[in-house]
């Protein structure tokens, strides 16, 4: 029986050619590549501006920067993320201060930042998880009259939609991932996009060691004119490698999101008849792409959710427990009172991540549905929790 993953990226001969194609013109650091990997997408999303990163993490750093938060500032995150959401602000002397998600969707809401909001905060990051969009009009309307930034982590985001437009499209800043987890990828890589020309330049400079004249223009002229360090910077760059890469994978895009919608809505069919299993779906916002495909594991299901997890490794199908809460790890043990996050809780105790690839097929996702079925069929071995109260 062979082993089905969590997740593949989808690669081919085409991204092989573009980086031998990058080699080959000996330009391997960040130059022209990166350039058009920027423009086309910031095509792609609708975007004013895009400036690539190292990562979706150090874009998120230098979103933090650029929007002007400042040390002692309380930045609003959900702890239902990836800790890179929980971290960013921290590296810029911020306060993260952790709001719930709804239910539902696994997202903050205009209610759930509310409830947090003070005279110090300075930003918050929405997250669109797992691809679902966030409704980041709502949460907008709440902040901008606060002069206080929306920030969009759209790391899982490529290909999601919200009203009809590319999630982030609608958002000040974004920032976004091409780790091979995520739905295209670069190896490593990152992209922030943004509707303002000032944040996009300083973003820019930044990235590179706020050097006044950029490297690709320094290299490519016979004598380099002089630059100067204009403030602290970074070594946030992206390499032309990396970037020529993104340029064939923006290209599979919607192909790579309309052939994840199908394999969603297959999941989705088949785990509606069995009890006990709640999927996730479209918001009335916008369209997921499904970047994971999570469900939710009921007190009511004879198996919780890590049974079932053992299930699934004993015949060879790797799952993932759902998302992490950050307010349980160490460096955050402190920062959520004990009954603060209650969905967060939920969610992150009851949630895991099924198996959802470009190439899976039929057989494979039969496999993984006939699991399901087997725990939802065979009595608990293991104890249960208590049924909590308003959970079906
Ligand atoms: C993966 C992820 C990140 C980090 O992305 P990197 O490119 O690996 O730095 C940040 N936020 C969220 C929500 C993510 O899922």
């Amino acid at each position: 029986m062979s082993r089905i993953n969590v997740m593949l990226p989808y690669l081919g001969q085409e991204e092989i050619d573009a980086v031998a194609d990058a080699i080959s013109s000996g330009w391997v650091a960040q130059g022209p590549r990166v350039a058009a990997f920027e423009n086309a997408f910031a095509e792609a999303m609708q975007a004013s501006h895009a400036v690539a990163t190292s990562s979706c993490t150090t874009a998120l750093h230098l979103a933090l920067i650029v929007a002007g938060v400042q040390p002692g500032d309380e930045v609003v995150v959900p702890s239902f993320s990836f800790i890179a959401t929980t971290n960013a602000p921290v590296y810029v002397g911020a306060t993260p201060v952790f709001a719930d998600v709804d239910a539902i969707t696994g997202n903050l809401t205009a209610s759930t930042v509310s409830a947090v909001l003070t005279a110090k905060t300075r930003a918050v990051i929405v997250v669109d998880q797992g691809g679902v969009p966030v409704d980041l009009d709502a949460i907008r309307a709440v902040c901008d009259p606060r002069g206080i930034v929306v920030i969009e982590d759209a790391a899982c985001g490529s290909g999601s939609t919200y009203k009809g437009r590319p999630v982030g499209a609608g958002a000040e800043i974004a920032a976004w991932s091409f780790h091979p987890r995520k739905i295209i990828t670069t190896g490593e890589g990152g992209m922030i996009t943004t509707s303002r020309q000032d944040w996009a330049d300083r973003a820019r400079r930044l990235r590179e060691h706020a050097m006044s004249v950029s490297a690709a223009d320094r290299h490519g002229s016979v004598l380099a004119p002089a630059e100067s360090y204009l403030e602290v910077g970074y070594n946030f760059r992206m390499t032309d490698l990396q970037a020529a890469v993104g340029l064939v994978q923006l290209g599979r895009l919607p192909e790579i999101v309309r052939r994840r919608r199908e394999l969603a809505a297959a999941y989705a069919k088949q785990i509606e008849d069995i009890p006990g299993l709640r999927t996730v779906v479209d918001p009335a916002w916008g369209t997921s792409n499904f970047q994971s495909y999570w469900i939710e594991v009921s007190p009511t299901f004879p198996r919780s959710r890590d049974e079932v997890l053992a299930h699934m490794a004993e015949v060879e199908i790797s799952g993932r427990r759902g998302i992490m809460a950050a307010h349980r790890q160490p460096p955050y043990a402190s920062f959520a009172a004990a009954d603060q996050l209650p969905n967060t809780e939920r969610l992150t105790d009851n949630t895991l991540i099924l198996p959802l690839f470009h190439q899976m097929g039929e057989s494979e996702q039969a496999r993984v549905i006939d699991a399901l079925r087997k725990c939802a069929l065979s009595p608990s071995k293991g104890t249960r929790p208590e049924p909590v109260e308003g959970i079906e």
